[in-house]
């Protein structure tokens, strides 16, 4: 029961006379003790103070949105009834895992969706993707991307899925003109997929009202057509998700947003039951489908990454808008804006040059937790066109909803960087980074 005077201190959210937050100066405090032990020199920290104070107001739009997220999390724990048997687990085939169940009900609330399939067997989110798209496709069906070039992964699968018989175009529609659907989609277009997140594109990432917006448009010009969103890096960064407003099917990763940085590894898709059924068979056999699958000792990491995960989501977040903050007020070109609204996690910096961008990988491993000694170093990856320099130090491997950044070596130079568990770790990669790299000339 509620009992007692309030002792709550309303000066926790409200401006102060500088015109921060408290919390902002609790941070402008971590940058004086980081300028002492790194060398940082005035003007560094005048453009860090500017940044942060340009980084307040968005940093309490993403306060807002984690705590709605916060709240419906918890509603879907508290109305599916978790408890503390579900974490226990089971082996060999894993039939009646009530825990495993149970999540997958969790994600379908969450993702205002009538099922879900949640599991550490799907390896990534390329996994989850293609599991998708290969349940819900067949010989002489077309696949539209509507949103440019897919990521480069999910091209991959494409081309591959291609081999059977599946084919497959990009194209860009502009949300305003939608009209243009009738002469994108053709008789045999059996599904479209949509990226939320821009990845390396220069496109802006296509926020949930605007995606909104092209699913009914697709709808409203074939409604047979399956709507696919491929959600990587956007769970959480807005108050709703793409089945929330009229997506069939959404796929993603664990090692991203949705895993709050503890899954270990692990993959989901979520949208009409129909769709679902036909993604768990592809996954485990015909007949199987989702009744097997041991989640070994798995579960409490999935479902206490969860937990985690509007609050991880939004140190992500704060880390970017400061990111973008700062070397905006440096003089680089920055995408999305510091105070834009978001919808991924991704943050991406135009650093001119190679050897700027070879800076900026070096401060951000060596402000990892692990690995910090390490140097990154640029090399071919499968899939890539360009050279490609990648930094992370990271508790999981891979895990991009740690802070990590990457670049493809071509102009102009851009880095990409993403998550943080802790806001903290990708300020002082900033400032390590603007130390090196210095004001744009
Ligand atoms: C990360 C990502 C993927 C692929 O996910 P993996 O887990 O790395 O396989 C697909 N699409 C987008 C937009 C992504 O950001």
């Amino acid at each position: 029961m509620y009992a007692g005077r309030s002792t709550h201190r309303s000066s926790r959210t409200t401006l102060n006379r500088k015109g921060g937050t408290e919390a902002v100066e609790a941070v402008k405090e971590v940058i004086q003790y980081w300028a002492r032990t790194y060398g940082l020199d005035d003007s560094l920290i005048q453009d860090a103070t500017l940044a942060l104070q340009r980084s307040a107001s968005a940093w309490a739009a993403v306060d807002r949105v984690s705590a709605l997220n916060f709240a419906k999390v918890l509603d879907a724990f508290r109305a599916e009834r978790v408890s503390e048997s579900d974490f226990a687990g089971t082996t060999g085939y894993g039939y009646g895992d009530a825990g495993r169940e149970r999540l997958d009900r969790i994600y379908a609330r969450i993702f205002d969706a009538e099922s879900a399939l949640v599991r550490w067997q799907i390896v990534s989110g390329t996994h989850a993707i293609s599991l998708a798209i290969s349940a819900l496709t067949k010989e002489g069906d077309e696949i539209v991307s509507l949103t440019g070039l897919p990521h480069d992964t999910v091209r991959t699968v494409l081309d591959g899925i291609s081999r059977r018989g599946v084919r497959w175009r990009a194209v860009y529609v502009d949300v305003a003109g939608s009209t243009c659907l009738r002469e994108v989609l053709t008789e045999k277009t059996k599904l479209c997929l949509i990226q939320r997140s821009a990845g390396y594109d220069s496109r802006p990432s296509m926020c949930i009202g605007d995606m909104a917006k092209l699913i009914r448009a697709v709808k409203e010009t074939r409604p047979d057509i399956v709507c696919m969103v491929d959600n990587c890096y956007g769970e959480l960064v807005e108050t709703k998700e793409p089945t929330s407003v009229g997506a069939d099917i959404a796929a993603g990763s664990l090692i991203k947003n949705l895993g709050g940085g503890l899954a270990p590894t692990g993959g989901y898709v979520v949208g009409k039951r129909d769709f679902i059924d036909e993604v768990k068979d592809r996954l485990t056999a015909p007949g199987l489908g989702g009744e097997v699958g041991p989640t070994l000792g798995m579960n409490r990491l999935l479902y206490q990454g969860l937990f985690l995960a509007p609050h991880v989501v939004g140190e992500a977040v704060k880390g970017a808008i400061f990111l973008s903050a700062l070397f905006e007020v440096m003089g680089y070109d920055i995408r999305p804006k510091p105070e834009s609204r978001r919808t991924d996690i991704v943050q991406a910096i135009d650093l001119g040059t190679p050897g700027n961008v070879r800076a900026f990988c070096e401060a951000v491993q060596s402000a990892s937790p692990v690995d910090s000694y390490v140097k990154p170093e640029e090399g071919e990856l499968p899939g890539y066109p360009d050279r490609v320099i990648m930094a992370a130090g990271t508790f999981i491997q891979g895990a991009s909803i740690e802070f990590s950044a990457d670049a493809p070596m071509r102009h102009p130079y851009t880095v990409y960087v993403q998550g943080g568990l802790i806001k903290e770790q990708a300020i002082l990669a900033g400032l390590l980074a603007a130390k090196k790299i210095g004001r744009k000339s």
